[in-house]
């Protein structure tokens, strides 16, 4: 068994791939010399093979050129000549097209690409002729929507009908729940045993790229930088295997990802993807673009989705659409996470924001000092809480569990109010805060997006109030040490950053998700890079 270092240092096996998925390197250089060292790259990458987009020349010179890109290339290829009318880049001749495609099955080609509106001429001009060893893919491109089951199914057949080895089509996800048709068309090709490749293109066609691993797909596309696509959505081929563990994603494997919008900036794929390799555990977890939750939720319903972490804006919506949930999840008002029953399908909610939050301040303030550890040392206190959203009523809620006394300082005084008689406490402005201090020894929470990235010298609270305080979190973490931060250490409190917030849910999510203890310390070393 082969032996490869993981993203994070530590050595694992590499097992061997759990799904035949080919992953495919788009060439798009504009010279035949760029294109030949593009091709080595991808194979360095751990590529399986490349397209090469002849539309993307800027000389080409078919009858030289393609016998040097055949003979050079280190992996098997796909020749593609993409003309205009179908998104591709080359508005020439239609007859020289094709005669390229021609002379590359002629050379040698493992497979080229014909579109299926030109497939019948192309089948036509090369019958009775020798394909050597090439295989034809036939392709369609929608660049406007995904059509109905029916229609994808229609269009299979049609592109099945040209004599095509391989079947493809692209179409553009207009929302996350477009690409569950395509799963369903790919399942179903398994069963009539026709390769297919099956992508939706765009942000939210994203899982369409990764699960195709799972649901049997023909290939996938990863490029070898980030935007060096040849169509929109593509991934890198290094998110492709150390984000996503593609080449361990099989049939069995379940899925998992974080709901927001947006969504693509957030770590938590790597976090838990790192923590499942690490432990062989068979699911992988994406990013998911969702709009509307309720019709996600609907959509995915299936026990191949088992669980996913809720992120703006989208937490109190999930709160209505869970069936069961957590008493602490509703008093907060939000649910950040969504376990299915692997029983009966339900949908249990929780809100796991609190809890590293609470339990870090907690530690720092109880010191080294675990005499006391059955009382909290947030009892009695004066907690204030700085914002009313979400990781605010969380704050509140858990410091109120705590037996803190909780007062909320919010921009829009209303919604102070408001959460102060939801978890019985007092309410201020955000102006009132810089001459609030009835007593010394006070706690600060600021849950706002106050000295976030990239706005770093901006801070909710002037320093020498902060004199008043012994602790002060922030839940804000990039950067991991804000300016609240640093005037508050300058000010002599102890502070605790966003990271254990952060790393707390995390925990608490690893372990409702998979039922094992959270690798504290692997999830501790990823989000270190932060
Ligand atoms: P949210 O529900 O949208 O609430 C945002 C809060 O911030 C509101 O109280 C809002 O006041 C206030 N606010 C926003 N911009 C402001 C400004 N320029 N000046 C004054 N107040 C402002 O968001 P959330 O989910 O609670 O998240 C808030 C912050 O916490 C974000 O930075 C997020 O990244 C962070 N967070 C961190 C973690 C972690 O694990 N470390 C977890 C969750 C959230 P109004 O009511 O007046 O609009």
């Amino acid at each position: 068994m082969e032996l490869a270092s993981s993203t994070y240092g530590q050595t694992v096996s590499e097992e061997t791939r759990k799904n035949g998925t080919l992953i495919c390197v788009p060439i798009m250089g504009e010279s035949v010399d760029k294109m030949k060292i593009d091709m080595h790259k991808a194979k360095a990458s751990d590529a399986d093979l490349v397209e090469i987009r002849l539309d993307s020349l800027k000389n080409f010179s078919y009858v030289e050129d393609l016998n040097s890109l055949i003979k050079e290339c280190p992996l098997p290829a796909i020749f593609t000549y993409r003309p205009n009318w179908e998104g591709g880049m080359y508005d020439g001749d239609e007859n020289k097209r094709l005669d390229a495609l021609r002379l590359a099955i002629e050379l040698g080609a493992d497979y080229i690409d014909v579109e299926l509106k030109a497939a019948h001429r192309f089948y036509d001009s090369i019958r009775g002729k020798e394909l050597n060893k090439s295989k034809v893919i036939v392709s369609s491109h929608n660049y406007q929507y995904t059509p109905s089951v029916e229609d994808l199914a229609n269009l299979v057949a049609e592109i099945q009908a040209t004599g095509a080895d391989i079947v493809k089509f692209a179409t553009t996800a207009l929302d996350v729940t477009d690409v569950a048709r395509i799963f369903q068309i790919t399942t179903h090709s398994q069963v009539s045993r026709v390769p297919i490749i099956a992508l939706a293109m765009g942000d939210k066609g994203l899982i369409s790229r990764i699960l195709c691993a799972k649901f049997g797909g023909y290939l996938t596309f990863g490029t070898l930088e980030a935007g060096l696509v040849s169509a929109p959505g593509q991934p890198t081929i290094k998110d492709l295997l150390n984000l996503y563990n593609f080449r361990q994603v099989g049939p069995d494997t379940k899925v998992l990802g974080i709901i927001g919008k947006p969504v693509g900036h957030s770590k938590s794929p790597l976090l838990y993807n790192e923590a499942f390799k690490s432990i062989g555990f068979d699911a992988v977890y994406v990013h998911l673009l969702v709009d509307d939750l309720a019709n996600f939720l609907q959509t995915y319903s299936s026990t191949d989705f088992v669980g996913f972490s809720v992120t703006i804006p989208h937490k109190e919506a999930a709160l209505k659409c869970c069936d069961v949930v957590d008493p602490i999840a509703k008093s907060i008002g939000a649910v950040n996470c969504i376990v299915k029953s692997s029983t009966d399908g339900k949908l249990i909610g929780y809100n796991t924001d609190y809890v590293g939050a609470i339990s870090s301040i907690e530690d720092v303030l109880r010191g080294e000092d675990y005499s006391k550890a059955a009382a909290s040392p947030l009892a009695g206190k004066l907690f204030v809480v700085i914002g009313a959203g979400g990781a605010g009523k969380a704050l509140a809620y858990g410091a109120k569990e705590k037996g803190a006394r909780v007062v909320i300082a919010n921009r829009t005084y209303d919604r102070a109010r408001e959460l102060a008689n939801l978890i019985g406490g007092e309410a201020l402005t955000l102006a009132e805060l810089d001459n609030y201090h009835p007593e010394n020894g006070m706690i600060l929470a600021n849950t706002t997006s106050i000295g976030m990235q990239p706005k770093i010298d901006e801070t909710p609270i002037s320093k020498h109030a902060l004199k008043y305080y012994s602790l002060v979190f922030d839940a804000v973490y990039t950067p991991k040490m804000t300016r609240l931060l640093k005037d508050a250490e300058e000010s002599g409190a102890a502070i605790v950053t966003g990271l254990e917030m952060l790393l707390g849910q995390a925990y608490e999510q690893y372990e409702k998700f998979t039922g094992l203890p959270a690798p504290k310390e692997l999830f501790r070393k990823v989000l270190a890079d932060y």
